[in-house]
Protein backbone atom coordinates (compact mmCIF):
# COMPACT_ATOMS: atom_id res chain seq x y z
CA UNK A 1 0.00 0.00 0.00
CA UNK A 2 1.41 3.26 -0.91
CA UNK A 3 -0.36 6.55 0.96
CA UNK A 4 -0.62 10.25 -0.68
CA UNK A 5 -3.28 12.82 0.53
CA UNK A 6 -4.42 15.90 -0.59
CA UNK A 7 -5.75 18.52 1.44
CA UNK A 8 -8.30 21.29 0.00
CA UNK A 9 -9.17 24.51 1.01
CA UNK A 10 -8.08 27.72 -0.39
CA UNK A 11 -7.81 29.11 3.91
CA UNK A 12 -4.37 26.47 3.70
CA UNK A 13 -2.87 28.31 1.09
CA UNK A 14 -3.67 31.87 2.14
CA UNK A 15 -2.05 31.27 5.45
CA UNK A 16 -5.60 32.10 6.85
CA UNK A 17 -5.70 28.08 8.50
CA UNK A 18 -2.69 25.95 9.42
CA UNK A 19 -2.56 22.86 8.14
CA UNK A 20 -2.91 20.57 11.35
CA UNK A 21 -4.69 17.72 9.67
CA UNK A 22 -1.07 16.87 7.85
CA UNK A 23 0.96 16.75 11.34
CA UNK A 24 -1.80 14.76 13.18
CA UNK A 25 -2.24 12.52 9.65
CA UNK A 26 1.56 11.99 9.79
CA UNK A 27 2.06 11.63 13.71
CA UNK A 28 -0.69 9.25 13.66
CA UNK A 29 0.54 7.09 10.78
CA UNK A 30 3.75 6.92 12.10
CA UNK A 31 2.85 5.68 15.19
CA UNK A 32 1.47 2.17 13.16
CA UNK A 33 5.19 2.41 11.06
CA UNK A 34 2.81 3.78 8.04
CA UNK A 35 4.20 6.59 5.86
CA UNK A 36 2.53 9.57 3.49
CA UNK A 37 4.32 9.39 0.27
CA UNK A 38 3.57 12.72 -1.25
CA UNK A 39 0.92 15.32 -0.21
CA UNK A 40 -0.55 18.22 -1.68
CA UNK A 41 -2.02 21.10 -1.27
CA UNK A 42 -4.75 22.68 -3.60
CA UNK A 43 -7.20 25.15 -3.75
CA UNK A 44 -11.29 25.10 -3.85
CA UNK A 45 -11.28 24.23 -7.81
CA UNK A 46 -13.02 21.00 -9.23
CA UNK A 47 -9.82 21.12 -11.48
CA UNK A 48 -7.18 21.50 -9.43
CA UNK A 49 -8.81 18.56 -6.88
CA UNK A 50 -9.29 16.55 -10.07
CA UNK A 51 -5.36 17.10 -11.21
CA UNK A 52 -3.83 16.89 -7.80
CA UNK A 53 -5.92 13.43 -7.89
CA UNK A 54 -4.57 12.10 -10.74
CA UNK A 55 -0.71 12.78 -9.85
CA UNK A 56 -1.39 11.15 -6.34
CA UNK A 57 -3.19 7.59 -8.05
CA UNK A 58 -0.52 8.01 -10.20
CA UNK A 59 2.40 7.16 -7.46
CA UNK A 60 0.11 5.78 -5.20
CA UNK A 61 -2.84 3.03 -4.82
CA UNK A 62 -4.91 5.10 -1.79
CA UNK A 63 -5.78 8.08 -1.45
CA UNK A 64 -7.01 10.54 1.57
CA UNK A 65 -8.53 13.80 0.26
CA UNK A 66 -9.43 15.98 3.35
CA UNK A 67 -11.70 18.62 2.97
CA UNK A 68 -14.54 20.00 0.72
CA UNK A 69 -17.28 17.97 1.90
CA UNK A 70 -19.39 20.16 3.33
CA UNK A 71 -22.77 22.06 1.87
CA UNK A 72 -20.86 25.13 0.87
CA UNK A 73 -20.15 26.10 -2.97
CA UNK A 74 -16.78 25.64 -1.97
CA UNK A 75 -17.23 21.93 -1.38
CA UNK A 76 -16.14 20.61 -4.17
CA UNK A 77 -14.48 16.86 -3.26
CA UNK A 78 -17.23 14.96 -3.29
CA UNK A 79 -18.44 15.74 -6.27
CA UNK A 80 -14.99 16.07 -8.20
CA UNK A 81 -13.96 12.35 -6.73
CA UNK A 82 -17.07 11.12 -8.37
CA UNK A 83 -16.94 12.52 -11.67
CA UNK A 84 -13.30 11.39 -11.61
CA UNK A 85 -14.08 7.72 -11.46
CA UNK A 86 -17.39 8.05 -13.54
CA UNK A 87 -19.74 7.48 -10.35
CA UNK A 88 -23.23 8.60 -9.95
CA UNK A 89 -24.02 10.37 -7.10
CA UNK A 90 -26.98 9.40 -5.26
CA UNK A 91 -28.88 10.35 -2.37
CA UNK A 92 -29.10 8.85 0.70
CA UNK A 93 -32.29 8.64 2.85
CA UNK A 94 -30.59 7.14 5.65
CA UNK A 95 -27.91 10.42 5.30
CA UNK A 96 -30.30 12.81 4.44
CA UNK A 97 -32.14 12.15 7.97
CA UNK A 98 -28.99 12.41 9.66
CA UNK A 99 -28.17 15.95 7.92
CA UNK A 100 -31.60 16.97 9.16
CA UNK A 101 -31.13 16.02 12.53
CA UNK A 102 -27.83 17.58 12.57
CA UNK A 103 -29.41 21.27 11.48
CA UNK A 104 -32.27 21.12 14.15
CA UNK A 105 -29.91 20.72 16.69
CA UNK A 106 -27.95 23.84 15.72
CA UNK A 107 -30.34 26.10 13.88
CA UNK A 108 -34.13 26.94 13.75
CA UNK A 109 -36.34 25.81 11.05
CA UNK A 110 -36.35 23.79 8.24
CA UNK A 111 -32.82 22.31 7.08
CA UNK A 112 -32.37 24.22 3.50
CA UNK A 113 -32.42 21.87 0.44
CA UNK A 114 -28.28 22.93 -0.35
CA UNK A 115 -27.67 21.60 3.35
CA UNK A 116 -28.98 18.04 2.06
CA UNK A 117 -25.96 18.05 -0.69
CA UNK A 118 -24.17 16.41 2.03
CA UNK A 119 -26.35 12.82 2.03
CA UNK A 120 -25.26 11.67 -1.34
CA UNK A 121 -23.40 8.74 -2.18
CA UNK A 122 -20.97 7.51 -4.84
CA UNK A 123 -22.32 4.50 -6.32
CA UNK A 124 -20.66 1.36 -4.93
CA UNK A 125 -19.44 3.45 -2.22
CA UNK A 126 -19.16 3.12 1.51
CA UNK A 127 -19.79 5.63 3.86
CA UNK A 128 -17.89 6.81 6.50
CA UNK A 129 -19.59 7.74 9.78
CA UNK A 130 -18.88 11.25 11.36
CA UNK A 131 -19.94 11.46 14.84
CA UNK A 132 -19.16 14.78 14.90
CA UNK A 133 -20.53 16.75 11.93
CA UNK A 134 -22.60 16.19 8.92
CA UNK A 135 -20.46 15.41 6.54
CA UNK A 136 -20.13 12.16 5.85
CA UNK A 137 -16.94 10.61 5.46
CA UNK A 138 -16.64 8.34 1.77
CA UNK A 139 -14.93 5.17 0.73
CA UNK A 140 -14.17 5.02 -2.83
CA UNK A 141 -12.83 1.42 -3.77
CA UNK A 142 -11.95 1.74 -8.32
CA UNK A 143 -9.62 1.61 -11.01
CA UNK A 144 -6.87 4.16 -12.09
CA UNK A 145 -4.49 3.23 -15.01
CA UNK A 146 -5.65 -0.54 -14.54
CA UNK A 147 -4.85 -0.83 -10.94
CA UNK A 148 -7.09 -1.20 -8.05
CA UNK A 149 -7.37 1.66 -6.02
CA UNK A 150 -8.90 3.19 -2.99
CA UNK A 151 -9.73 6.94 -2.33
CA UNK A 152 -10.82 7.64 1.34
CA UNK A 153 -12.89 11.36 0.91
CA UNK A 154 -12.48 13.35 4.82
CA UNK A 155 -14.37 16.27 5.98
CA UNK A 156 -11.73 18.89 7.12
CA UNK A 157 -12.32 19.89 10.61
CA UNK A 158 -9.42 18.36 12.62
CA UNK A 159 -12.96 17.59 15.49
CA UNK A 160 -13.66 15.42 12.41
CA UNK A 161 -11.38 14.71 10.32
CA UNK A 162 -8.89 12.80 13.35
CA UNK A 163 -11.54 11.24 15.17
CA UNK A 164 -13.13 9.21 11.64
CA UNK A 165 -9.27 8.27 11.12
CA UNK A 166 -8.45 7.23 14.22
CA UNK A 167 -11.78 5.14 14.32
CA UNK A 168 -12.20 4.25 10.80
CA UNK A 169 -9.61 4.46 8.72
CA UNK A 170 -5.96 4.01 10.37
CA UNK A 171 -6.71 0.32 10.91
CA UNK A 172 -7.82 -0.30 7.21
CA UNK A 173 -4.52 1.09 5.94
CA UNK A 174 -2.68 -0.71 8.50
CA UNK A 175 -3.99 -4.30 7.57
CA UNK A 176 -3.12 -2.85 4.02
CA UNK A 177 0.02 -2.35 4.33
CA UNK A 178 1.56 -5.34 5.34
CA UNK A 179 5.29 -5.98 4.07
CA UNK A 180 5.82 -2.17 3.81
CA UNK A 181 5.86 -1.43 7.13
CA UNK A 182 8.41 1.30 8.21
CA UNK A 183 9.38 1.62 11.80
CA UNK A 184 10.07 5.28 12.45
CA UNK A 185 11.62 6.12 16.35
CA UNK A 186 13.12 9.72 17.39
CA UNK A 187 14.62 11.89 19.81
CA UNK A 188 15.11 15.50 20.79
CA UNK A 189 18.74 16.52 20.75
CA UNK A 190 17.73 19.50 23.12
CA UNK A 191 19.73 22.78 22.74
CA UNK A 192 21.41 20.79 19.48
CA UNK A 193 20.91 22.68 16.06
CA UNK A 194 20.28 20.61 12.54
CA UNK A 195 23.93 21.31 11.32
CA UNK A 196 25.55 19.41 14.66
CA UNK A 197 23.64 17.12 14.52
CA UNK A 198 23.70 15.75 10.97
CA UNK A 199 27.65 16.15 11.83
CA UNK A 200 27.40 13.97 14.21
CA UNK A 201 25.34 11.75 12.02
CA UNK A 202 27.08 11.94 9.44
CA UNK A 203 30.35 11.09 11.22
CA UNK A 204 28.18 7.67 12.36
CA UNK A 205 28.31 6.02 8.69
CA UNK A 206 24.79 4.37 9.65
CA UNK A 207 23.72 1.87 6.69
CA UNK A 208 22.41 3.41 3.98
CA UNK A 209 18.79 1.66 4.11
CA UNK A 210 17.99 3.79 7.27
CA UNK A 211 16.56 7.22 6.60
CA UNK A 212 17.08 10.05 8.74
CA UNK A 213 14.83 12.78 9.29
CA UNK A 214 15.55 16.12 11.18
CA UNK A 215 13.24 18.49 12.39
CA UNK A 216 14.44 21.97 13.71
CA UNK A 217 12.47 23.38 16.75
CA UNK A 218 13.01 26.37 19.01
CA UNK A 219 14.13 23.79 21.92
CA UNK A 220 16.51 22.22 19.53
CA UNK A 221 16.56 19.49 17.20
CA UNK A 222 13.95 16.48 16.63
CA UNK A 223 15.54 13.46 14.68
CA UNK A 224 14.18 10.28 13.85
CA UNK A 225 15.78 7.29 11.89
CA UNK A 226 13.46 4.90 10.05
CA UNK A 227 13.52 1.15 8.26
CA UNK A 228 11.78 -1.96 8.05
CA UNK A 229 14.11 -4.28 11.03
CA UNK A 230 12.44 -2.18 14.03
CA UNK A 231 15.93 -3.66 16.24
CA UNK A 232 18.53 -2.11 13.87
CA UNK A 233 16.45 1.64 13.69
CA UNK A 234 16.44 0.84 18.00
CA UNK A 235 19.85 0.05 18.21
CA UNK A 236 21.31 2.61 15.56
CA UNK A 237 19.13 5.71 17.39
CA UNK A 238 21.45 4.54 20.63
CA UNK A 239 24.51 5.01 19.23
CA UNK A 240 22.80 8.87 17.47
CA UNK A 241 21.87 9.77 21.48
CA UNK A 242 24.81 8.68 22.83
CA UNK A 243 26.87 10.84 20.14
CA UNK A 244 25.20 13.79 21.25
CA UNK A 245 25.47 13.16 24.83
CA UNK A 246 24.15 15.34 27.13
CA UNK A 247 20.96 17.25 25.49
CA UNK A 248 19.97 14.01 24.05
CA UNK A 249 16.39 12.82 25.46
CA UNK A 250 15.75 9.14 25.74
CA UNK A 251 14.28 7.18 22.78
CA UNK A 252 11.08 8.56 21.78
CA UNK A 253 11.21 11.44 23.96
CA UNK A 254 10.55 14.50 21.37
CA UNK A 255 9.06 17.27 23.98
CA UNK A 256 11.12 18.81 26.54
CA UNK A 257 7.76 19.84 28.67
CA UNK A 258 6.89 15.93 28.72
CA UNK A 259 10.27 15.49 29.83
CA UNK A 260 10.04 18.26 32.33
CA UNK A 261 6.60 17.01 33.49
CA UNK A 262 8.01 13.53 34.08
CA UNK A 263 11.07 14.28 36.02
CA UNK A 264 9.36 16.32 38.34
CA UNK A 265 6.25 13.91 38.77
CA UNK A 266 8.95 11.63 40.00
CA UNK A 267 10.50 13.49 42.44
CA UNK A 268 7.28 15.42 43.53
CA UNK A 269 8.49 18.75 42.68
CA UNK A 270 5.86 21.27 42.10
CA UNK A 271 6.35 23.99 39.83
CA UNK A 272 4.71 27.24 38.84
CA UNK A 273 5.64 30.56 36.38
CA UNK A 274 5.71 33.97 36.08
CA UNK A 275 5.05 35.59 32.92
CA UNK A 276 5.88 38.95 30.85
CA UNK A 277 6.78 39.00 27.63
CA UNK A 278 5.43 35.41 26.97
CA UNK A 279 2.21 36.62 28.43
CA UNK A 280 1.51 32.55 29.64
CA UNK A 281 2.74 30.85 26.72
CA UNK A 282 5.07 28.80 28.44
CA UNK A 283 2.20 27.59 30.92
CA UNK A 284 0.26 27.04 27.99
CA UNK A 285 3.14 24.51 26.30
CA UNK A 286 2.90 23.12 30.26
CA UNK A 287 -0.72 22.24 29.87
CA UNK A 288 -0.87 20.89 26.83
CA UNK A 289 0.90 18.12 28.24
CA UNK A 290 -2.17 15.53 29.55
CA UNK A 291 -1.12 15.09 33.71
CA UNK A 292 0.73 18.45 34.06
CA UNK A 293 -1.97 19.29 36.88
CA UNK A 294 0.08 17.03 39.34
CA UNK A 295 3.34 19.19 38.79
CA UNK A 296 1.99 22.40 37.41
CA UNK A 297 -0.07 24.64 39.88
CA UNK A 298 -0.11 27.68 37.33
CA UNK A 299 0.84 31.40 36.32
CA UNK A 300 0.85 34.86 37.37
CA UNK A 301 1.23 36.65 34.17
CA UNK A 302 2.41 39.96 35.37
CA UNK A 303 3.10 42.48 31.67
CA UNK A 304 3.11 45.47 34.04
CA UNK A 305 5.39 46.71 37.23
CA UNK A 306 2.36 47.09 39.47
CA UNK A 307 1.11 43.21 38.52
CA UNK A 308 5.14 42.26 39.12
CA UNK A 309 4.40 43.64 42.81
CA UNK A 310 0.75 43.05 43.34
CA UNK A 311 1.26 39.04 42.32
CA UNK A 312 4.86 38.25 42.99
CA UNK A 313 5.74 40.72 45.44
CA UNK A 314 8.39 42.28 43.54
CA UNK A 315 9.95 45.23 45.21
CA UNK A 316 9.40 48.59 44.00
CA UNK A 317 13.19 49.66 44.73
CA UNK A 318 14.03 46.42 42.61
CA UNK A 319 12.34 47.86 39.97
CA UNK A 320 12.96 51.41 39.81
CA UNK A 321 17.06 50.35 40.36
CA UNK A 322 17.03 47.43 37.86
CA UNK A 323 14.47 48.03 35.72
CA UNK A 324 11.66 45.63 34.81
CA UNK A 325 13.55 43.90 32.21
CA UNK A 326 16.88 42.71 34.95
CA UNK A 327 18.34 40.04 35.89
CA UNK A 328 17.60 40.94 39.27
CA UNK A 329 13.99 41.61 38.41
CA UNK A 330 13.51 37.88 37.11
CA UNK A 331 14.84 36.46 40.35
CA UNK A 332 12.72 38.01 42.47
CA UNK A 333 9.96 37.35 40.20
CA UNK A 334 11.16 33.45 40.22
CA UNK A 335 11.11 33.15 44.11
CA UNK A 336 7.59 35.45 44.32
CA UNK A 337 5.93 32.68 42.05
CA UNK A 338 7.12 29.82 44.52
CA UNK A 339 6.41 32.06 47.57
CA UNK A 340 3.35 33.49 46.39
CA UNK A 341 1.87 29.73 44.39
CA UNK A 342 3.68 27.79 46.78
CA UNK A 343 5.45 25.96 44.74
CA UNK A 344 9.37 24.34 44.75
CA UNK A 345 10.52 25.51 41.57
CA UNK A 346 9.36 28.27 39.03
CA UNK A 347 10.11 29.99 35.74
CA UNK A 348 10.28 33.36 35.70
CA UNK A 349 10.51 35.24 31.85
CA UNK A 350 11.06 39.26 31.82
CA UNK A 351 12.32 40.79 28.31
CA UNK A 352 11.50 42.75 25.52
CA UNK A 353 9.82 40.65 22.72
CA UNK A 354 9.79 44.42 20.26
CA UNK A 355 9.44 45.73 18.03
CA UNK A 356 9.34 48.80 20.15
CA UNK A 357 10.27 49.31 23.34
CA UNK A 358 13.95 48.75 22.75
CA UNK A 359 16.61 51.20 23.75
CA UNK A 360 20.75 51.36 23.24
CA UNK A 361 21.02 49.34 26.92
CA UNK A 362 18.39 47.07 26.35
CA UNK A 363 17.90 45.80 22.79
CA UNK A 364 14.45 43.77 21.27
CA UNK A 365 15.46 40.70 22.27
CA UNK A 366 17.11 41.38 25.66
CA UNK A 367 15.12 38.75 28.11
CA UNK A 368 16.03 37.19 31.50
CA UNK A 369 15.23 34.11 32.52
CA UNK A 370 14.72 33.09 36.56
CA UNK A 371 14.79 29.66 37.32
CA UNK A 372 14.50 28.94 41.48
CA UNK A 373 14.65 24.92 42.57
CA UNK A 374 14.25 24.31 46.08
CA UNK A 375 14.95 27.89 47.64
CA UNK A 376 18.35 28.09 45.04
CA UNK A 377 17.63 30.83 42.35
CA UNK A 378 19.41 31.77 38.92
CA UNK A 379 19.04 34.20 35.78
CA UNK A 380 20.34 33.94 32.61
CA UNK A 381 20.23 36.51 29.93
CA UNK A 382 19.17 35.77 26.68
CA UNK A 383 20.02 38.09 23.72
CA UNK A 384 17.45 36.24 20.58
CA UNK A 385 17.34 38.36 17.21
CA UNK A 386 14.22 38.39 14.93
CA UNK A 387 10.17 39.25 15.15
CA UNK A 388 8.58 39.83 18.23
CA UNK A 389 6.57 36.15 17.85
CA UNK A 390 10.02 34.45 17.38
CA UNK A 391 11.75 35.93 20.36
CA UNK A 392 8.56 35.04 22.47
CA UNK A 393 8.72 31.15 21.56
CA UNK A 394 12.42 30.83 21.46
CA UNK A 395 11.96 32.61 25.13
CA UNK A 396 9.89 30.08 25.91
CA UNK A 397 12.13 26.90 24.95
CA UNK A 398 15.23 28.63 25.96
CA UNK A 399 13.30 28.49 29.61
CA UNK A 400 12.38 25.20 29.88
CA UNK A 401 15.69 24.04 28.51
CA UNK A 402 17.48 25.92 31.47
CA UNK A 403 14.34 24.08 34.15
CA UNK A 404 15.52 20.91 32.33
CA UNK A 405 19.41 21.95 32.81
CA UNK A 406 18.65 22.69 36.56
CA UNK A 407 16.46 19.29 36.71
CA UNK A 408 19.28 17.28 35.44
CA UNK A 409 22.41 19.21 37.12
CA UNK A 410 20.80 18.35 40.85
P1 LIG B 1 -14.19 21.54 4.96
O1 LIG B 1 -15.55 22.22 4.92
O2 LIG B 1 -14.34 20.06 5.14
O3 LIG B 1 -13.39 21.89 3.76
O4 LIG B 1 -13.41 22.09 6.20
C1 LIG B 1 -13.82 23.26 6.83
C2 LIG B 1 -13.10 23.64 8.11
O5 LIG B 1 -12.01 22.79 8.46
C3 LIG B 1 -12.51 25.02 7.94
O6 LIG B 1 -12.73 25.75 9.13
C4 LIG B 1 -11.06 24.74 7.71
O7 LIG B 1 -10.27 25.85 8.03
C5 LIG B 1 -10.80 23.51 8.53
N1 LIG B 1 -9.76 22.75 7.89
C6 LIG B 1 -9.82 22.22 6.65
N2 LIG B 1 -8.70 21.57 6.35
C7 LIG B 1 -7.87 21.70 7.42
C8 LIG B 1 -6.56 21.24 7.70
N3 LIG B 1 -5.88 20.54 6.80
N4 LIG B 1 -6.01 21.55 8.91
C9 LIG B 1 -6.72 22.27 9.79
N5 LIG B 1 -7.97 22.73 9.58
C10 LIG B 1 -8.55 22.45 8.41
MG1 LIG C 1 -13.02 23.59 2.70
Amino acid sequence: MTLSCIFTGNELLTGSTVNTNISRLGELLSARSLEIREAYTCRDSAGDISRALFNALEKSDTVIICGGLGATTDDLTLDTASRFFGLKLNSSKELEEKVKKFWAQRHKGHCPKFVLRQARVPERARVIDNPNGSASGIAIESKFNGRECRVYLLPGPPNEFIPMLKAQVLDELEALADGTKVFTAGFLACGTGEVRLSTLVKQLELPGHLNCAYTAAPEGCRFYLSGSDRDEVLSKLEKVRQAVGEGALEAGELSLEEKIISIMKQRKLTLSTAESCTGGMIGSLITAVPGASSVYMGSAVTYSNEMKQLLLGVQKSTLDSHGAVSSETAIAMAEGACRKLGTDAAISVTGIAGPDGGTPEKPVGLVYVGISLNGSTRSVELRLRGEREFIRRRTCALALLELHKTLTAE
